[in-house]
């Protein structure tokens, strides 16, 4: 169960460590900076990736990753709480996969699109071949595709091509069904600072899409820095807890696929259950 003493209220939700390919330091590292940081939640979202294009396909060790969140929880149990989830790219494309692994013993599933046609989204030919307009256009088909798919807790990154496209497009004939299907399947909508961590002036997603989120109803969202390397573990956290209290979003954390209160923004307030200094009570152990 989980540790007193731990400062619930820093809470990175979307990390990866050398499980994944494309990441450099291990899970021993990555909660080592956590703790240092102040961080009283980790959890881990490797990448799954079964797209061949992809760097991480076929570089997934679901059993070696286990093993390694086992040996971290034992060091560090009591001075941060860690869990075990993935980031699955394009579950919509690959059912019978996804079906497969997400019935192993998961915390959280976060749901990507990081490619479509095939390739991944930010390669040269795709960013020769297409517009601004028309790169946008796919990515936000595919990701309407794979919330109306589902089976997933949290969108990630959901204007993934801003992070290296100079424009910036919302389709609202896309973005609003996107927003429908994923309040309507109870998924949250995730912030992720990565862009702010690496030398930009934004986080995702942008905006006005957290404006129509919230238009439309939207109330959970999840938080992560989409570190890649320890130095970027828990960055950014402060910008996305302003956003969720102007927006009065509800941050929440999944533990065992269940949703829980996180104790910051809208149900910290509406519940009363915390106080001044943002210390929780035992709103950790109530699922929503
Ligand atoms: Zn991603
Ligand atoms: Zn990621």
């Amino acid at each position: 169960m989980q540790a007193k003493g731990i400062n619930r209220m820093l809470i990175d939700c979307h990390v990866h460590s050398t499980i994944s390919s494309d990441a450099r330091s291990p899970i021993a590292e990555m909660c080592r900076a956590a703790i240092r940081k102040g961080g009283g939640i980790v959890c881990f979202t490797e990448h799954l990736d079964l797209n061949p294009a992809d760097a991480n396909f076929g570089y997934y060790n679901h059993e070696k990753y286990a093993a390694e969140i086992a040996g971290a929880r034992a060091a560090f149990g009591d001075k941060i709480e860690i869990l075990q989830g993935i980031e699955f790219s394009e579950p919509h494309v690959y059912p019978r996969d996804f079906e497969r692994m997400v019935k192993k013993n998961f915390d959280f599933v976060l749901g990507s699109v990081h490619a479509f046609r095939g390739t991944w989204a930010g390669a040269e030919d795709i960013l020769q071949k297409y517009s601004n307009e028309e790169i946008y256009h796919m990515h936000y088909s595919e990701t309407l595709k794979m919330v109306q798919f589902g089976g997933f807790d949290s969108l990630a990154h959901m204007d993934f091509p801003r992070r290296f496209l100079p424009e910036h497009k919302e389709p609202p004939d896309l973005i609003d069904p996107i927003f429908s299907a994923l309040i309507k399947a109870g998924i949250a909508l995730e912030l992720n600072s990565a862009p702010l961590n690496r030398g930009k002036d934004f986080s995702l997603p942008s905006p006005t899409l957290l404006r129509r989120y919230q238009d439309l109803g939207g109330r959970y969202v999840t938080m992560g820095s989409d570190a890649h390397h320890a130095d970027e573990i828990c960055m950014g956290m402060d910008a996305l807890t302003a956003q969720i209290e102007s927006h009065r979003f509800e941050a929440v954390v999944y533990r065992g696929r269940k949703r829980f209160p996180a104790g910051i923004g809208a149900g910290g307030l509406e519940k009363g259950g915390r106080d001044a200094a943002g210390i929780p009570n035992d709103g950790f152990s109530q699922e929503l």
